[in-house]
């Protein structure tokens, strides 16, 4: 055989070992047959074989025997990463480790497994979860008058403030045994989408008591004192909590909260020299504050004295605070953008509370940020998700039948291609948006909190309900701007900065958690390479570190194999539990995440430390990972919906995108790599064949346009779960009311047209164009009737409020 020849049977077996990630014995193996055989057959000259079977005695097959490979490789190594690595904090290792992971993990690991997202169950209501969306959550929206809670009232009316607390909207996630309802993730999620598809403000009021706050800490943390004292009456709404983490100077670096506990003994409630904690803080934009009856306070805990221990400083403490406590100042509201559900910042002076108010009691002194992390994942995979769901699937239905309603040029603005367009973008996130957030609750439901999928979904979701309600604004005209009862989108515009400013901002969630966190959770050699640099037990670290470096060179060595093979083939050769057309989409999601993975230890290999402050690659990294992840909760979707032919177009719509995206950005990581050298190479591997996924189609446009313009199975499924009110009194009633008619219409209104291009002199008055059909019998009584219903309920649709001079 050939030089050439040799090399290229050396080059394809050891892109097999790689892309089978085999260890290191099997590569040794494999080599010694290659030399065997190359001496065999070619009989290289006497100088050159022994050589090369030095190379492989001497260099090679020490690496094999672990105390020789750990003496002379990992432990020098491990000395010099415990130099380079930047020390973390408690609060940045904390934040780190909290949590779990999950598919994202897959995604990031570069070799999804199809098996387990198949199999997850179906999400699914029990009967009494399903009864109580039926019941009191439909009856709570049929009661929101949003336009009177916004403008009129700036608050909830009483009687639903009473309502949400009798049926146990602030208890759905306490467990029955303290009198709550104890609901699943999904329909905590279901309940807070259907709300939000009706009133921001009454949303986000029935979302936070059941989020991060005293209820969800309590259930994890509380001693069973505070369990038994608080979670029923939190349940019955006799108590309404809010959490107070937010400083002025420590917004979304919370942790540097200049908020103050000093350990001390004083007098509390007549009993003498009382063991409490001296406390004074400062906090605003604390949803709830305002009327909360117990306040969830974050503080850092000083014992100067040594009442407690050694420790000075014993860190972030929790602690339940009634607001009648003296020394709370509470009860003054901000405004946020309109919507005004209560919100407002509170103050403490000197406030002394005793020990057992600290949530956990004292052995979870110094544990605040910890307990805060690990219970922000759980609510910030439901609240915010739902909230923007609901939000696009208001979108999908008011702005779809407003698009068919809506008449200009003699046409239903949904028929013009710009709109055509604006109405997909509208269909095909919110059906995203929606499978992202019943595939992440059921993760919640599955016992895990995951840290990571909650970001993605929170910033993901929030993002696109951005957009959603942008295309449906421009849709609606001068309809959406002028605020009254009238229109159904403005408030929900206003609301928009909230939800991407609340529970992580998302310029900050998207550039330091989502990869941030990601790139040290879900990677499957990261931390436990960190863990072993932080080890202070040498022995133990150099062991972990080996496994960890060795397992992390094959890891890396396969996502090059396999990325390469990946993008010739475009992925077919990929097993995918799945048929029809979800089925290409696996097969390129797994591709994308082969190619991420390998891109992503390049960054972290050639950046090292400093990639935590590249945030534009880091956000862009957390971009692919989203992007991958909203497309597999897609494709589950569509496969647990039983595949609906009438879905494809949202089902190829939402994959298209997604994958566009992530590909694009990828492309994106790879112009900007500070290596250029790196990026030619990771390219040649990953794009050998150039880019393969573009935008979706014109004409998955009009499939998903028009679904949103006629009453269908798809269109009550992508709309399933939002509030859809029964009445013409409100707007959202007045355009279901429309819908059918001016459908039924259509045809007879076309003929009136021709009839009136015949008559000029009918032209802009209706009742004459009608009339003159009847009487030139172009027209039945019955027609004359129909077209009348139609016009009448246009007219009503379109109509928007106007208010007596000096009103604003
Ligand atoms: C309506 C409303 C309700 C709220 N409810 C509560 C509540 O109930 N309890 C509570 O404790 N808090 C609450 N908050 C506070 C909320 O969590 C904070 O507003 C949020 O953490 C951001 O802090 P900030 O507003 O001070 O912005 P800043 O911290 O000043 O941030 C400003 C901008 O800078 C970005 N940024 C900051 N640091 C970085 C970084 N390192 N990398 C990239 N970007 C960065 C942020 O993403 C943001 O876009 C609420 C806020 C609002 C507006």
């Amino acid at each position: 055989m050939s030089a050439i020849a040799w090399i290229l049977l050396a080059v394809v077996a050891a892109w097999a070992l790689a892309a089978g990630r085999v260890p290191g014995v099997v590569w040794a193996a494999a080599l010694a047959a290659g030399l065997a055989l190359w001496d065999m057959f070619t009989h290289p000259s006497a100088s050159w074989s022994p050589v090369v079977w030095s190379v492989f005695f001497v260099v090679i097959l020490p690496l094999m025997l672990a105390p020789l490979r750990r003496a002379l490789i990992s432990a020098p190594l491990l000395r010099l990463f415990r130099r380079i690595m930047p020390a973390m904090s408690d609060t940045e290792r904390e934040a780190l480790e909290a949590g779990t992971v999950w598919w994202e993990a897959e995604l990031f690991g570069g070799d999804p497994n199809w098996e387990e997202l198949f199999g997850l169950p179906l999400p699914a209501l029990s009967t009494e979860e399903q009864a109580f969306l039926d019941g009191p959550v439909e009856k709570l929206c049929a009661m929101l008058d949003d336009w009177d809670i916004t403008h009129e009232r700036g608050d909830l009316p009483p009687e639903v403030w009473r309502f949400l607390k009798k049926q146990g909207f602030f208890g759905m996630i306490v467990p029955k045994k303290f009198g709550g309802l104890e609901f699943s993730a999904q329909a905590h999620s279901a309940v807070v989408m259907k709300v939000a598809s009706r009133s921001i403000a009454a949303a986000v009021t029935v979302m936070v008591p059941n989020s991060l706050g005293p209820a969800e800490l309590l259930l994890h943390y509380g001693t069973d004192k505070q369990k038994k004292h608080y979670l029923p009456r939190l349940a019955r709404g006799q108590e309404v909590p809010c959490f107070a983490l937010t400083s002025p100077e420590a917004g979304s670096d919370a942790s540097a909260m200049p908020d103050r506990g000093v350990v001390c003994r004083d007098t509390f409630k007549g009993k003498k020299n009382v063991l409490g904690i001296r406390l004074n803080w400062e906090k605003r934009y604390i949803t709830l504050g305002p009327v909360a009856t117990v306040l969830g306070l974050a503080f850092r805990l000083f014992d100067p004295e040594h009442l407690l221990g050694e420790e000075e400083d014993l860190g972030i403490t929790l602690a339940l605070i009634p607001t009648g406590t003296p020394g709370v100042k509470i009860g003054t509201r901000h405004n946020p953008l309109n919507i005004p559900f209560q919100n407002g910042p509170n103050w403490g002076e000197n406030v002394f509370i005793p020990f057992d108010w600290v949530i956990g009691g004292r052995e979870r002194v110094g544990q605040g940020w910890r307990m805060l992390m690990e219970s922000l994942a759980a609510g910030r995979s439901i609240s915010l998700p739902a909230l923007s769901v609901g939000a696009g699937k208001l979108a999908c239905r008011a702005t779809g039948a407003y698009a068919r309603i809506r008449r200009q040029f003699k046409l239903p603005i949904g028929k013009f291609e710009a709109v055509e367009e604006a109405l997909a973008r509208i269909a095909g996130y919110t059906y995203m948006m929606d499978a992202a957030r019943s595939f992440t609750a059921r993760a919640v439901d599955l016992g895990e909190k995951p840290s990571v999928a909650s970001a993605i979904v929170k910033y993901q979701l929030t993002e696109h309900m951005r957009r959603v309600v942008n295309d449906a604004m421009d849709i609606q005209g001068g309809a959406g701007i002028c605020l009254g009862p009238r229109n159904f989108m403005g408030r929900v515009y206003q609301a928009l900065p909230i939800s991407i400013t609340v529970e992580g901002a998302n310029l900050l969630t998207r550039a330091l958690i989502v990869y941030g966190q990601g790139a040290v959770r879900c990677h499957p050699y990261v931390l436990k390479e960190m863990q072993a640099v932080a080890d202070k037990d040498v022995s133990r670290a150099v062991k972990v570190f080996d496994d960890a470096l060795f397992g992390h060179l094959r890891y890396t060595l396969s996502n090059a194999a396999r990325a390469i093979w990946l993008g010739v083939t475009g992925a077919r050769l990929v097993p995918v539990p799945v048929d029809g057309p979800a089925y290409r989409y696996a097969q390129r999601i797994t591709r994308l995440s082969t190619a991420f993975a390998l891109i992503s230890d390049a960054a972290m290999l050639t950046l090292g430390g400093t990639l935590k402050r590249k945030e534009k690659i880091s956000g862009r990294f957390a971009d692919v990972l989203g992007f991958l992840y909203l497309a597999s909760a897609v494709i589950k979707r569509f496969e647990d919906d039983g595949r609906p032919e009438e879905d494809v177009p949202l089902l190829r719509f939402a994959c298209d995108y997604c994958l566009h995206e992530a590909e694009k950005t990828l492309v994106v990581i790879l112009k900007n790599f500070p290596s250029r050298f790196a990026a030619w190479l990771l390219g040649g591997l990953v794009f050998p064949a150039g880019r393969l996924y573009t935008v979706p189609g014109d004409a998955m446009d009009i499939g998903c346009a028009r679904l949103l313009m006629e009453p269908s199975p798809a269109r009550e499924r992508l709309t399933q779960g939002m509030y859809v009110s029964k009445t013409t009194r409100d707007a959202i009633g007045r355009l279901e009311d429309a819908l059918p008619k001016v459908i039924a219409a259509e045809t007879l209104e076309r003929r009136l047209s021709q009839l009136v291009e015949q008559q000029p002199l009918l032209h802009g008055d209706f009742e004459a164009q009608v009339n003159a059909a009847v009487g030139q019998k172009i027209f039945s009584a019955a027609e004359a009737k129909l077209v009348r219903a139609a016009c009448a309920a246009r007219r009503a649709v379109i109509a928007v409020d106007d208010f007596p001079a000096g009103k604003f």
